[in-house]
């Protein structure tokens, strides 16, 4: 169930600028759903780390553009070195959850999940000195069968999340979900605010664009060109990168570059990060939503 999503429809205060948020989900290059098969959990120790250098790396990018974002770090990163959640927090960023150890939620039971709502959020919280608000979903999995997730993380202390890619894709996509930020009614009820991934109306397709691997696979005057239909429109947008995506001397993981997908644009993105970073102002998903009115401005209890 989905309410009517602001910024898309009428009777919405006029926003003072286009709600662009931006988000990093911190994550190494090796621990990726496409590695899943080839690399078992107990093996992400002995991979050489990129993880840290390469989220400096989009650090210095954001000072230097005036871009505050939403880093959603999973758990394993933050237990194996938390002065990186520390550095993000103490930059003026949010600090949100991508789980504990990428499992997508159709791998995990309601239980599952719930343990590592809760142990993330409050790992991340110690180290961030600040609330844990967010989550987002390994691979974006929260979709119509998963909607169970939302109930969960209601109930574990968060108020929004930002998984929902509206388009249908093989591993993932909530085609019915919302399309812009809006409430999001999970299976038992509980309600939490959403800011789904971008997507952009091409005829009578509804491509994924702004986010991961679209950003590299597209061609960059398309991205630049769906960003810039969201901000003319004034609607809300979500950029997504991933460390290891503006990385381009990662190690192979495979026995070659495979899946291209991976492996696909790595040198371009930054540069397109920075001309779309220029193109507006980018806040944290958190902020963004707080002007919505989707979720409590702080001090405002909830
Ligand atoms: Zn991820």
């Amino acid at each position: 169930m989905i309410a009517e999503p602001p910024g898309g429809g009428g009777g919405i205060a006029p926003l003072a600028e286009p709600p662009l948020a931006l988000s990093v989900d911190v994550e190494d290059y090796y621990q990726v759903q496409a590695f899943a098969p080839i690399v078992p959990r107990a093996s992400w120790p002995s991979y050489p780390s990129r993880v840290a250098g390469n989220t400096r790396r989009l650090l210095d990018l954001f000072d230097e553009t005036g871009a505050k974002g939403t880093f959603f770090v999973l758990g394993w990163v933050a237990r194996n070195d938390p002065g990186l959640v520390r550095e993000i927090a103490g930059r003026g960023h949010e600090v949100a959850s991508h789980g504990m150890d990428h499992r997508m939620l159709t791998e995990l039971t309601p239980a599952e999940f719930r343990e590592q709502a809760r142990e993330s959020r409050a790992l991340l919280e110690d180290l961030a000195q600040a609330p844990v608000l967010g989550f987002r979903a390994p691979s974006y999995s929260v979709g119509e069968g998963t909607l169970w997730a939302i109930d969960v993380l209601a109930e574990t202390g968060y108020v929004y999340d930002s998984s929902v890619y509206p388009i249908r894709f093989r591993r993932y996509g909530f085609p019915g979900g919302p399309r812009g930020p809006a409430r999001l009614t999970g299976t038992a009820g509980a309600t939490l605010a959403e800011f789904p991934l971008s997507r952009l109306p091409l005829g009578p397709l509804r491509l994924p664009v702004l986010a991961g691997a679209y950003l590299r696979l597209l061609p960059r005057w398309l991205s630049l060109r769906a960003l810039d239909h969201h901000v003319a429109r004034g609607l809300p947008a979500m950029v997504n990168v991933h460390p290891w995506e503006i990385d381009a001397d990662q190690p192979n993981v495979g026995p070659s570059r495979s899946p291209w997908t991976h492996y696909a644009g790595l040198r371009k993105t930054e540069g397109l990060l920075r001309a779309m970073l220029r193109r507006g102002r980018f806040r944290a998903a958190a902020t963004r939503l707080r002007e919505l009115g989707l979720i409590p401005r702080a001090g405002e209890g909830g």
